[in-house]
């Protein structure tokens, strides 16, 4: 008898050809091949009478041949046979094309089993195109075509593993499957290839539902409990210090950046490297959080390197830091920015010195120029999700020994999500927005009102606000979402589309001042460029989605996306929350690429709610889990059973993994599964 390890050569009627077919599939051993699933399945297990036959469906049919015809087609010159087939309830032609090898076996009186699929316009015309003869009703899988290899050709092969499937060791105990209700894995495979009904096929597909969702929480879980066993130094220190900062604050801060900042340092405290996700929608504030703890790890006499994504948005934090954190030293690190600031001008800084620095601000120049610091205490990654799952395990081992990690987000991800990307993180959330904050005011705009609209937003330039505007690619962009190099790559078509867009609205608005900014322009004409719409020299800014991240102008208040359509949900919002940063109020306007286009469903979400969260479960919703901004690159492959918006679920199957990984029996069993379906 064939065996699970055994390779596929050794079944019967399988060929060197196929198997090389198989192989480069990654199917090499019986195992593997039992993972090869049905497409669809071929339901000939009911007969269905005549007169109940319904267009377009494939049916089986239990007939007597009534008369017989055999011809040629006019048009085609193909031979065919055409019989008139009935039973109790009705009659129907059928037909087969070069049907020579049927002669002998369908003739007038023969019953047949029949399956096949009803066409033709009238009720005259009704006829069942080459259905195929059936010995007996059965469910038939169809399998997927691989390199040209059909399903007729796989499935007798397959049919060879009915004995083997039996042996198919499950890494499930018996007490956790029964509890569940979920089908042993020897009879989940077995009603995949070979069901016996529909109803077995439906707790098969839950059963491999559960395991991929299983399968998918395994790293980050075993990766968790690696990390528990991680040390480093504890950065404590009189937080009093911390404290008296924050209450010299311009501003006071809202209660849960208090909560999220006091999480920190408790986390900070312990020698147990911190590994927090701050999640936070735009504007929450998220940035003082992470000078608060970058202050405490700093007076605790240790290093701290914080990453963003931009150039842009690098800058930005630098300033920041700067005007909050005098008496420290501050660096930026990027591709074109090498400075330190320690009160009064910058002062350009070599590769040496900036290792020296207590605080140094960069983007992924800081990993490619390996920076490597004298004493890293804590590292704070910004708008995390736009780095690749690769550049963040690279990140993890940045300063050479485990150290304090703050990841911090403005993408909203729905629970499940978390639960699944992140089992091996803390949470903390921001869901309050500092005080006096205004709803963002979204509207979806046509052409018809374009003029109506330009003659508001000119009415709020006149009362001191500004207006972002971000106008749709020629051609648009790669969707490379999480690669912190976006910006270099950006088609070179951006700067077309953004001057274009700029020399039309400032024909519309001829008193007001206009500047554009995109991803291919120098660092240095950036720099410039928002300096002076933070100044409020520039009016109307035009740009592409280089804004989107993290850029903050408290005093903008009108943010207007062109082609709004094409943006997900997610991008939108973000976009969205480049203003309502400041007491005024502000507004959001959607304007379509076309007048059908402003039907588009996630426009009208984006009227209805601000609220990051609830837009982010929309999301998941209308376009499934691969489309959420920054999940595409997430390591999350297509899943082909198992659904994530079961909050419930997700959670009941994380529950039972940790069980599993906590009994060293389970674990092993369960790390055997795990290796078989990501092999090397
Ligand atoms: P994000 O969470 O999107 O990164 P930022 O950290 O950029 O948000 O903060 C947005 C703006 O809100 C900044 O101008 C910041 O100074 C300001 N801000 C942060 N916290 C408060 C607060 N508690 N009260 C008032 N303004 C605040
Ligand atoms: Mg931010």
């Amino acid at each position: 008898m064939l065996h699970l390890g055994q390779s596929i050569i050794n079944i019967k009627g399988m060929g060197p050809k196929t198997a090389e077919v198989f192989e480069s599939h990654g199917i090499r051993t019986v195992e593997d091949l039992l993972y090869f699933f049905p497409r669809a399945w071929m339901n000939a297990s009911t007969v269905v009478p005549i007169a109940e036959l319904r267009f377009g469906m494939g049916t089986l049919i239990e007939v007597q041949v009534a008369a017989l015809k055999e011809g040629m087609s006019q048009r085609t010159r193909i031979p065919y046979l055409r019989a008139t087939v009935a039973d109790s309830s009705g009659y129907i032609d059928v037909m087969w094309f070069h049907a020579k090898y049927l002669r002998g076996k369908v003739r007038v009186g023969t019953k047949l089993l029949l399956y096949g699929q009803m066409q033709g316009f009238r009720q005259q015309d009704r006829v069942m195109m080459s259905p195929k003869i059936l010995k007996e009703p059965c469910i038939q899988p169809v399998y997927p075509t691989i390199g040209g290899l059909p399903s007729y050709k796989s499935r007798p092969i397959i049919e060879q593993l009915k004995d083997v499937v039996e042996t198919i060791p499950d890494y499930l105990p018996d007490s956790i499957r029964l509890e569940h209700s979920l089908l042993p894995l020897n009879q989940t495979l077995k009603s995949m290839h070979f069901p016996a009904d529909i109803t077995h096929i439906n707790l098969a597909r839950l059963r491999l539902g559960f395991d991929e969702l299983l399968m998918l929480m395994v790293p980050s879980l075993v990766a968790k409990a690696e990390r528990d066993q991680e040390r480093t130094e504890s950065l404590t220190l009189d937080s009093g210090k911390v404290k008296t900062w924050c209450d010299a604050l311009p501003f006071s801060l809202t209660e849960d950046q208090q909560q999220v900042i006091a999480e920190i340092l408790q986390d900070l405290g312990k020698t147990k490297p911190m590994n927090r996700l701050l999640q936070g929608d735009v504007g929450t504030g998220k940035t003082v959080v992470g000078l608060a703890a970058a202050l405490q790890a700093i007076l605790a006499g240790k290093q701290v390197a914080w990453l963003a994504p931009t150039e842009l948005l690098a800058k930005q934090h630098f300033e920041t830091a700067k005007k909050l954190f005098a008496g420290h030293a501050v660096g930026i690190w990027t591709r074109t920015h090498h400075l330190l600031s320690d009160g009064g001008e910058d002062k350009k800084v070599s590769v040496e010195e900036v290792t020296q620095l207590p605080l140094v601000i960069g983007t992924h120049a800081l990993l490619s120029d390996k920076v490597l610091f004298r004493d890293l205490g804590l590292l704070i990654i910004d708008e995390q999700h736009r780095f690749g799952v690769k550049q963040r395990a690279q990140l993890r081992l940045f300063g050479g020994h485990p150290v304090h990690l703050l990841s911090m987000t403005a993408t909203p991800i729905p629970r499940t999500m978390a639960l699944l990307l992140y089992g091996d993180l803390s949470l903390s959330v921001i869901k309050q927005k500092p005080a006096g904050r205004k709803e963002i005011v979204t509207r979806v705009v046509t052409d018809a009102s374009r003029d109506k609209a330009y003659q508001f937003i000119d009415e709020q330039i006149a009362k001191g606000g500004q207006v972002y505007v971000v106008c749709p690619l020629i051609e648009p962009a790669k969707d490379d979402e999480a690669n912190m190099f976006t910006q270099l790559f950006e088609p070179i078509e951006e700067k077309k589309a953004v001057t274009t867009w700029a020399t039309e609205l400032q024909q519309h608005f001829p008193d007001r001042a206009v500047a554009i900014l995109h991803g291919k322009m120098k660092a240095a004409d950036k720099d410039r460029v928002m300096q002076s719409f933070r100044s409020g020299e520039t009016d109307i800014l035009v740009s592409t989605t280089v804004i989107e991240v993290g850029v903050d102008v408290p005093n903008a208040n009108i943010m207007i996306i062109e082609g709004a359509e094409r943006f997900g949900l997610a991008q939108l919002h973000q976009l969205r929350g480049r203003v309502g940063r400041g007491e005024r109020q502000s507004f959001c306007l959607l304007f379509p690429s076309s007048e059908e286009k402003s039907e588009s469903e996630r426009l009208k979400i984006m009227e209805q709610t601000n609220d990051g969260f609830v837009l982010a479960e929309k999301d998941l919703e209308l376009r499934g889990p691969g489309e959420l901004t920054g999940l595409s690159q997430s390591g999350i492959p297509p899943l082909r059973f198992a659904s994530l918006q079961n909050t419930e679920q997700v959670q009941k199957v994380q529950s039972i993994a940790v069980e599993l990984l906590a009994n060293p029996a389970f674990k092993q069993s369960l790390e055997r599964f795990w290796r078989q379906h990501h092999p090397e």
